[in-house]
């Protein structure tokens, strides 16, 4: 990548020279569309964008996330050169590299003695303030541009949410339906129904055969990202040998049409299914392409919905599918920038536990969350039902605490970015918000788990035991969640049916509820940080517990989705 050098003034006259603009894209911005570049001049303007450091150590995140950044922004940069368009490309190695955005970008305005530099805003308050920071004191003027890739701009869904103190996703996503017009016969829904959800809830048939998923074994740009990200990243979370994103928008186009013809017409069906040797199942696995800008929300909901008019999707499966991104992805994305930062502080359940060890290490017993974390460790991926039913469902149950979680979730998944991260985590999992975002905490006893995956088949836990040392830790662990919060949640009418067997509960039952959380809590092994810092090194060191109970990599799914 070269940096473009000042072309000459076409006049002496000032007034003619024409403007120079730095325009600096972010890494996870990687589409044409972004509105950064489109008023792009080729002749005169110059495209800055840098690998650094600190943005991918704010947390420590999996491996696999930074390489599939770093590779796809480099992809991206060769097809803008590809294209005539000046790039000044700094690699995370790059001598004199400082390490941080701003950094970078005051060196570019230097070299380049631009008149203005244009950004788009980012997915995170962190940068957002620091841009506040560049347009005092950068120099150059900084325009800073709305993100185009959304459906509903920021500023309509803060005027959609005003002040209110609950907003409900559902009514939301209706109003996007309108809005688009996505899955509407008029001012109707297509098939009389907003919503399908009831028929996207079935467990896996036994011996259900999966297909196998499209992936793309590292290229040569992406094998040396890799080698850079293992080496200047060699304390982080996560596994690279399983890398499949796809780094290019053509890859994450095939990778979409192949969801298209194999996922989706089985998406909703087994949505909240989970099995152990099946990690990916029905899913699109398109968030961390269309996070980062290869995909765009609106053609994939509409590919969705042309398929579905072809006949070649039922259409509670692309209901399903197209709630997840016209409602869910617009919907907490709209959340976090009307209501941070002040989101991120409350913490409605008291909530002060440390994060267990074994979210780092996947060394538990619990064979559920032994699977999702050892899957999470090798993909830098989970599906939805994992994070929230699983992982998330503990967190919630034990008490942690909600910033300790986000870190962890934020650290973890290729597609994890804050604006998305958090509302998901601080709302939905962890009811940390007070109900803004859910109406009830998604609490559940280990039934949920067991009727929706095979986990406990292989699990040193008895799912049917509700108390003493062998029962599932999630059946007792859900009762002493509701009788713990019993004055904030009891009067909560969606949480009757729960509040009324406890108030039958025998008390000796009740007290042994008590005691076994209280035991199997207080035996839970905090982490030496809420970061991973060593983990790495402890991870691979002699495992403290027994062998047989560490988690199984699901190496028969990787190879699977490699050979696509
Ligand atoms: C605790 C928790 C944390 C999450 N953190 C992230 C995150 O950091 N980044 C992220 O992109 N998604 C996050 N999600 C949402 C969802 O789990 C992932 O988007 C999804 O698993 C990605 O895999 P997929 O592309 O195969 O999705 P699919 O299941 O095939 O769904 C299709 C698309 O719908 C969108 N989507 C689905 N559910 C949600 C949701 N709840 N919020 C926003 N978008 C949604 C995603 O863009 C996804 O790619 C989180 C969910 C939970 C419960
Ligand atoms: S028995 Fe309990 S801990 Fe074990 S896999 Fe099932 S739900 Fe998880």
């Amino acid at each position: 990548m070269r940096a473009a050098g000042r072309p000459a003034a076409p006049s002496a006259g000032r007034g003619l020279i024409p403007i120079r603009t730095l325009r600096f894209l972010l890494g996870d911005q990687l589409t044409r569309r972004i509105a950064t570049l489109t008023d792009l001049d080729p002749d005169h303007d110059v495209v800055l964008m840098v690998e650094v450091r600190a943005e991918a150590t704010y947390v420590r995140h999996h491996k696999q996330k930074i390489a599939f950044l770093f590779s796809a922004m480099r992809h991206f940069a060769a097809e803008l050169e590809a294209e005539g368009i000046a790039v000044d490309y700094v690699r995370l190695d790059a001598p004199g590299n400082t390490g941080s955005f701003t950094g970078e970008l005051a060196r570019a305005v230097a070299r380049h003695a631009v008149d203005r530099v244009v950004v788009t805003e980012p997915g995170e308050w962190r940068v957002w303030e620091m841009m506040q920071g560049w347009r005092a004191d950068l120099g150059p003027p900084v325009e800073i541009r709305d993100d185009n890739r959304f459906l509903c701009p920021r500023a309509d869904f803060a005027a959609w949410a005003g002040d209110r103190r609950s907003l409900r996703m559902e009514t939301f996503y209706r109003g996007m339906r309108r809005r688009t017009g996505l899955l509407m016969e008029g001012s109707e829904p297509t098939g009389g129904r907003w919503n399908f959800d009831p028929e996207n809830r079935k467990g896996l048939p036994k011996g259900h055969v999966v297909p196998e998923r499209v992936g793309f074994p590292p290229d040569a740009v992406t094998v040396e990202v890799i080698a850079l990200v293992e080496h200047a990243f060699a304390d982080h979370f996560g596994e690279t040998d399983a890398f499949a994103w796809p780094v290019t928008r053509a890859e994450a186009i095939t990778a979409f049409k192949h969801f298209l013809a194999v996922g989706l017409p089985t998406f909703g069906d087994y949505q909240d299914a989970m099995r152990a040797d099946a990690p990916f199942l029905y899913h699109a696995l398109i968030a961390p392409a269309l996070n980062a800008g290869l995909l765009t929300p609106e053609e994939v909901c509409r590919a969705a919905e042309r398929a579905y008019r072809a006949g070649a999707a039922p259409l509670h499966c692309v209901e399903g599918f197209i709630r997840q991104i016209l409602g869910w992805r617009e919907y907490v994305r709209g959340l976090y920038w009307a209501r941070m930062p002040d989101y991120a502080a409350s913490n409605a359940l008291a909530a002060t536990r440390d994060l267990p060890w074994f979210y780092w290490s996947g060394e538990t017993a619990m064979n559920c969350l032994a699977q999702c974390i050892g899957a999470t460790r090798t993909h830098a991926y989970a599906h939805h039902i994992q994070r929230l039913m699983v992982t998330g469902n503990f967190a919630l149950l034990a008490g942690i605490a909600p910033a300790q979680v986000e870190e962890w979730y934020l650290v973890v998944y290729a597609d994890a970015y804050e604006w998305v991260e958090l509302p998901n985590v601080h709302g939905m999992v962890l009811w940390a918000d007070g109900g803004v975002t859910g109406s009830k905490p998604y609490a559940a006893s280990g039934a949920y788990i067991n009727r929706m995956s095979d986990y406990c088949r292989g699990c040193a836990y008895d799912v049917a035991k509700k108390s003493g040392p062998s029962a599932c830790p999630f059946n007792y662990l859900y009762w002493n969640f509701l009788i713990r919060h019993a004055e904030r949640l009891a009067d909560n009418p969606r949480l009757a049916m729960p509040y009324r067997t406890l108030a039958r509960m025998d008390p000796t039952k009740r007290a042994a509820i008590l005691d076994d959380a209280a035991r199997f809590l207080d035996g839970l092994d905090a982490a030496p940080s809420a970061a991973p810092a060593d983990q790495g090194s402890l991870a691979l060191a002699a495992p403290r517990s027994d062998p047989a109970r560490r988690p199984a990599r699901d190496t028969a799914t990787t190879a699977s989705r490699r050979k696509g």
